[in-house]
């Protein structure tokens, strides 16, 4: 066995059904007083429906998060937690509300309590992002780390089938660059495969049937692992190739994952074969030549949007994308090759299988 560092971050997690109803108690715990919720506007009745259940404890409902946290946003945030002298910032929602809180923690240092409701991930990373004249800038930072995390499946009963399988997608795509990261480890490929597993049988009975809490709770769980795999070891080209597409032409985050997942394995497929074959078992093949296809497979099944051309990327995108890709590049296994990264791209823009 090859040596290795694992250091695991100090989050305590509450897991399973129902658990949402201890919200309350949970904050009572940490003797949190002054707790504001941070939520989306299309989540905003759901976080007033918390603030009730809260009570005295809650100040108020700060519904305005948005996709990749612009500046001006965080800043309104920021004022109204120093306003209404907050001690705990409650982030119910996906990963553009949680960014939003981990903005206010990295200025205030107001500690987070995470209640996810997609499958993102963003909960169990020190990691932040902010956005300015559309740049994104991100950073690293201990004090964005949520101290909880409460993860109850039945949130995400709400969360329609196509927003379940992107995000799902988005959630295995951290799973799996973690298998060949530059710092992986045994405990973190345990728990990537197992998320990848659990993700690869819960998301196409969730497109099935949005309802069914085992599948949910199965995801869930998926997608708690593959959170921890984004929080512990390095992406590579995938996620380069996913901030570029959205960093330069806004594609929507999660959609952009799962179409270039195919994409990134299939240029992977003969660089880290352990990896690969792990993977393709974990997506019930066998062989690591395939791992392209399985994903792209699964994304049939699933019903999500197949091409890049259909979420917004432009003709020239494929070509302009694989520059900035090569040109300033993520730690790969396999080394950057401009022309067949681009002819993968411009199969990714039409949505065709990766070969
Ligand atoms: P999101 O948070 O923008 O949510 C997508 C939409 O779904 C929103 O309109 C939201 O209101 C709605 N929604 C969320 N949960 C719902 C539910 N249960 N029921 C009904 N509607 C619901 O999307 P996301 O994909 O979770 O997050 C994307 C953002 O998170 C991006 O900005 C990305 O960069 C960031 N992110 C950051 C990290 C990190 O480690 N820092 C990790 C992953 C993602």
């Amino acid at each position: 066995m090859k040596s290795f560092n694992y250091k695991a971050l100090p989050i305590n997690v509450h897991f399973g059904r129902g658990r949402f109803k201890e919200v309350k108690e949970i904050l009572k715990e940490y003797q949190f007083s002054s707790v504001l919720i941070i939520t989306t506007a299309g989540q905003a009745a759901q976080g007033q429906k918390l603030a009730e259940q809260l009570g005295h404890i809650c100040v108020g409902v700060h519904a305005k998060a948005i996709m990749h946290v612009p500046v001006a946003i965080a800043e309104e945030a920021i004022h109204e937690v120093q306003r209404l002298k907050v001690d705990c910032c409650l982030a119910l929602g996906g990963g553009s509300t949680i960014g939003l809180a981990k903005a206010i923690a990295l200025k205030t240092s107001i500690p987070i309590v995470a209640v996810p409701t997609t499958y993102a991930g963003s909960e169990m990373t020190a990691v932040y992002g902010l956005t300015e004249n559309r740049v994104k800038t991100t950073g690293k930072d201990l004090k964005v780390l949520p101290k909880v995390v409460i993860y109850d499946p039945e949130l995400s009963l709400r969360l329609p089938a196509k927003i379940s399988a992107c995000s799902g997608m988005n959630a295995m795509a951290h799973a799996v660059e973690a298998l060949y990261a530059q710092d992986k480890n045994p405990i973190i490929t345990m728990m990537a495969l197992d998320a990848i597993r659990a993700l690869k049988d819960a998301l196409p009975v969730i497109v099935e049937d949005t309802q069914n809490i085992e599948a949910r709770e199965k995801a869930t769980y998926g997608a708690w692992l593959a959170g921890i795999c984004l929080g512990s070891v390095g992406m590579a080209i995938h996620h380069k190739i996913c901030h570029t597409l959205g960093g330069t032409y806004n594609l929507p985050h999660a959609e952009a994952h799962a179409i270039s997942l195919a994409y990134s394995v299939h240029y992977n497929r003969n660089a880290d074969i352990e990896a690969m074959t792990q993977l393709a078992c974990a997506l019930g093949g066998t062989d690591h030549q395939q791992v392209g296809h399985l994903i792209y497979q699964l994304n049939q099944k699933l019903n999500i949007p197949m091409a890049l051309k259909d979420i917004g990327l432009p003709e020239d995108g494929p070509q302009t994308v694989t520059r900035i890709v090569c040109d300033s590049p993520y730690y790969n296994p396999r080394a950057y090759e401009y022309a067949e990264l681009e002819q993968l791209m411009q199969r990714a823009y039409m949505g065709l299988p990766p070969n």
